[in-house]
């Protein structure tokens, strides 16, 4: 089969891989409709998270059920799925809690040697470990490009609204207006908050603010903090949201929030570190939340029914669709912030 695969730091292609096979029977196989490009995706290209020559990238995508092992139960040959992109066995303590984000078996679709060394799903086919919690059906009124969303970044995002516990009057900031802070501050739009900001450098990006429900704020031209002590008599956000996973938004984060109010970091942190002064922080009664990698399968069910309801919708923030052949392309124009959001068809 065809599919995206790693070559070295600054460079992606498209090359012949084997077929994937059922290995246990809690696997399933989907033939690939729709694959997503996604920011952590870039964190592979740029050689921050390391991976191997070949390994086939993406952990984005809906598809249809192509095979199914002898021990599912609740998918069959032929249905429209969507993969979650974090994988959970759905059996270990941490599962049974709800907590698949944090299982003892936890994998990430072509994450590499440091995430669980399953291949990619921006290919032809892919293969499904404990199929039964790791794929959603996808209802008629849900088309490809939206679902996809589900599997992650609109997920994500909910997840980092939901952590919020943000009530309709509060104000909230959402740091980074790229496809997880789009998806979170369409979330808080959608869950009833009605003060939502969302902040980044690059006017560009803060185009499709609009479409979220967000008022933007050009932190190229202004500074956040003024900015929003202006939305507020003073006294800073209720919540910030950190959707970027760099020092200096985190440190912005905690800053524009007002005494007692709450941080999520939803952004993607890996070697970074800050000078925290534990006195300001203490004194100002910080509540901050890291939200690790989502626990999809816990609000997936959720976000695809509001998804079917266009509450929110998330297609205005796709801006390019290539073949899985012209795929490399969409990394550059998504690494160079032309494209907003690049879906693959295989
Ligand atoms: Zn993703
Ligand atoms: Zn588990």
């Amino acid at each position: 089969m065809r599919a995206v695969v790693f070559v070295e730091p600054g460079r992606v292609d498209v090359a012949d891989v084997p077929d994937p096979d059922l290995k246990e029977p809690t696997d399933a196989l989907v033939r690939v409709t729709r694959a997503a490009i996604c920011g952590s995706d870039l964190h592979f290209l740029h050689g921050k998270t390391p991976t191997v020559r070949g390994e086939v990238l993406g952990h984005e995508a809906v598809g249809v059920v192509e095979a199914v092992g002898d021990r599912i139960a609740s998918v069959s040959v032929g249905e429209r799925v969507v993969l979650s992109f974090a994988v959970a066995c759905g059996s270990c303590w941490f599962c049974t809690r709800g907590e698949t984000n944090l299982c003892d078996r936890a994998a990430v679709f072509g994450g590499g040697p440091f995430g669980g060394n399953l291949p990619g799903t921006q290919a032809e086919l892919v293969r499904v470990p404990w199929a039964d919690v790791n794929l959603l059906q996808v209802p008629p009124g849900v088309d490809d490009d939206r679902a996809v969303f589900v599997g992650d970044v609109l997920t994500t995002g909910f997840h980092a609204a939901s952590l919020t516990e943000a009530r309709a009057g509060d104000v909230v900031a959402v740091f980074g207006a790229g496809p997880l802070g789009w998806c979170a501050a369409a979330s808080l739009r959608a869950i009833g908050v009605e003060h939502v900001f969302l902040l980044d450098r690059e006017q560009r990006r803060l185009s499709k603010a609009a479409d979220a429900g967000a008022s933007p704020v050009h932190t190229g031209s202004r500074s956040a903090e003024s900015a929003l002590a202006e939305a507020t008599d003073d006294r800073g956000v209720d919540v910030a949201i950190d959707a970027v996973g760099a020092p200096d938004v985190y440190l912005a984060a905690s800053t524009v929030v007002r005494r007692g109010g709450r941080v999520v970091v939803a952004g993607v942190y890996a070697g970074e570190s800050v000078e925290l002064q534990l006195g300001v922080a203490w004194a100002r009664a910080l509540d901050v939340r890291f939200t690790g990698v989502c626990p999809v399968h816990r609000d997936w069910r959720e976000v695809m029914r509001r998804v079917e309801a266009r509450d929110p919708d998330p297609l205005p923030l796709v801006s390019d669709h290539v073949p899985l052949e012209r795929a490399p392309e969409g990394y550059d124009r998504f690494d160079r912030r032309v494209a907003t959001k690049v879906l693959i068809e295989p």
